[in-house]
């Protein structure tokens, strides 16, 4: 299938907003000409750089959402080797026009309906560069104690801003951790899994020496990432079972428990079950009270990956998104999807601490120091793949902060009226159908005359330039998805996307 956003580099583009960076780049130029800057020649190029973002993002909604180059195009405006002297400043700014963004996909564009959401908010780009300014590394409390606190601490503020179960928080056995993505928070829960489920024999002497089979189970909607984790795990791909889903997209709990049954009878062990609210496809719910429920009898591993929808909770009328989280031993969301947080950002939370510690933790004595030995800190290095760590938790705490719970509520809760808005026109169009109930901020949509008109109007709607949407397979067919989540779409946006869509499914 071709890729919606298969058009080609105009060679005539032109960058929109070249203005404040030509300006702001002639200072910069002024203070210094090569070499590692100097703090006045910092500070210009920083003031610089943030009118260059200022711009770039006032004036989003002017571009083509996707323009894709033809392959190579980027490289071919590049020397095949790094320079031997240090460049002006202002010439690498310049070239983020010239060079780079004839290659860049608009994710921050108001048009914005492709895969999930990925905001980046003014924000937490003050976050992410006051981390890059401190430059800390986190991976144990006492290499900068603040990091570890406000990362736990932000983290509990997020259990009780979504209303998420009390067992979460790092008051009690629990807590929260920021990984890089919702695959590395699906990675290490396996990994706890896995182990807790040996009694730690395959840490201790390898998977080879269990003598069963461990098996993980998620449904064939899940996000493709369950799948990598147990590869990477050791788990391998055929004691993946891809549970099928109802016609909704939920898992179907009643086969789930025939699969454990099965797998049971052969001598394997049932270890773990990744749940998905908010599937990647069509944001569909699995039950995962009623699939707890049969975790806890047979003693699996409950993960919940709620990457994009887990934002929902934060409005009271959404926190169906909850359901079944008492359950759960480890969930996890996306702040880099729909919070305005930017990638990378991904909230994990354990319901027992100590079993991810166990599983991931090793102690060399070059990192001993006394407040490990003390037990009284966080180190979060065991909750993690790599050992080092960003300071991600700030731009967290810059978003939470600034926008209150309340705006980002309020921000949840317009996506969420646009979508239905979208939904109810789509539903009283003869030639268009929606394929689900949309729950949420996503409309999943399919032409009646089937798969070729479908991919004909999402083809129309991506040639437009205002919009881009993606597509996805459900049941068999063809979806036209709709995933309403970019900080910057309003009304109009969906309105301008509406309007187009009901036209051009006439003509498909
Ligand atoms: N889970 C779901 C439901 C997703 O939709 C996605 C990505 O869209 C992921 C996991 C993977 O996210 P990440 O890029 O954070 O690994």
């Amino acid at each position: 299938m071709q890729s919606p956003q298969a058009r080609c580099y105009d060679a005539g583009y032109a960058p929109a907003m070249t203005t404040a960076a030509t300006n702001s780049s002639q200072n910069a130029r002024d203070t210094r000409a090569h070499g590692p800057l100097d703090r006045e020649g910092f500070r210009r190029a920083g003031h610089a750089l943030i009118d260059w973002i200022v711009e770039y993002r006032e004036t989003i909604g002017d571009r083509s959402v996707a323009h894709l180059p033809v392959p190579g195009a980027i490289r071919a405006m590049m020397p095949d080797r790094a320079p031997e002297r240090g460049e002006p400043i202002a010439q690498i700014l310049g070239d983020l026009d010239r060079v780079l963004m004839p290659g860049i996909v608009h994710w921050q564009h108001p048009g914005w309906f492709a895969y999930f959401p990925a905001n980046s908010s003014y924000e937490s780009i003050l976050g992410e560069l006051a981390s890059a300014g401190l430059g800390v590394q986190g991976m144990l409390w006492s290499t900068s104690p603040a990091c570890t606190e406000l990362e736990t601490h932000v983290l509990d503020w997020l259990v009780h801003a979504l209303a998420l179960p009390e067992r979460f928080l790092s008051t009690g056995r629990g807590g929260g951790v920021l990984q890089d993505t919702a695959s590395s928070a699906v990675l290490v829960a396996l990994v706890a899994a896995r182990e807790r489920a040996t009694s730690f024999a395959s840490d201790a002497r390898g998977l080879a020496t269990v003598a069963r089979n461990i098996v993980v189970y998620t449904s064939d909607q899940a996000h493709s990432s369950v799948e990598k984790a147990a590869r990477i795990a050791g788990i391998g791909k055929e004691f993946v079972r891809l549970i099928p889903v109802d016609a909704g997209g939920a898992m179907r709990v009643d086969l789930l428990e025939a699969e454990i049954a099965r797998d049971h009878a052969q001598g394997y062990i049932p270890a773990f079950v990744s749940t998905t609210v908010g599937t990647t496809g069509v944001n569909a719910m699995d039950p995962v009270a009623d699939i707890g429920r049969i975790c806890r009898t047979h003693g699996l591993w409950l993960h919940v990956d709620a990457a994009m929808s887990g934002t929902a909770a934060f409005c009271e009328e959404f926190r169906f998104v909850n359901d079944g989280a008492e359950f759960a031993d480890s969930w996890c969301f996306n702040p880099h999807k729909w919070m305005p947080v930017n990638f990378d950002c991904d909230v994990l939370w354990i319901a027992d601490r100590a079993e991810l510690v166990r599983a991931l933790s090793v102690l060399p004595e070059y990192l001993r120091n006394a407040a490990t030995d003390s037990g009284k800190v966080i180190d979060y290095r065991d909750w993690q793949i790599p050992l080092g760590r960003r300071f991600r938790a700030l731009k967290l705490w810059f978003v939470l902060r600034s926008f209150g719970v309340g705006g980002l509520r309020e921000l949840v809760r317009g996506h969420v009226e646009m979508a239905q808005d979208l939904a109810a026109r789509v539903r009283a169009h003869a030639r268009l159908e929606l394929l689900t109930d949309p729950l949420l901020n996503l409309v999943a949509i399919a032409h009646c005359d089937g798969d070729a008109a479908t991919q004909r109007l999402i083809d129309r709607v991506n040639q437009d330039g205002r919009f881009l949407v993606s597509h996805c397979r459900f049941h068999g067919r063809l979806v036209l998805r709709v995933s309403i989540g970019a900080q910057a779409t309003q009304r109009s946006h969906v309105a301008a996307l509406t309007e187009l869509l009901l036209r051009e499914a006439d003509a498909a």
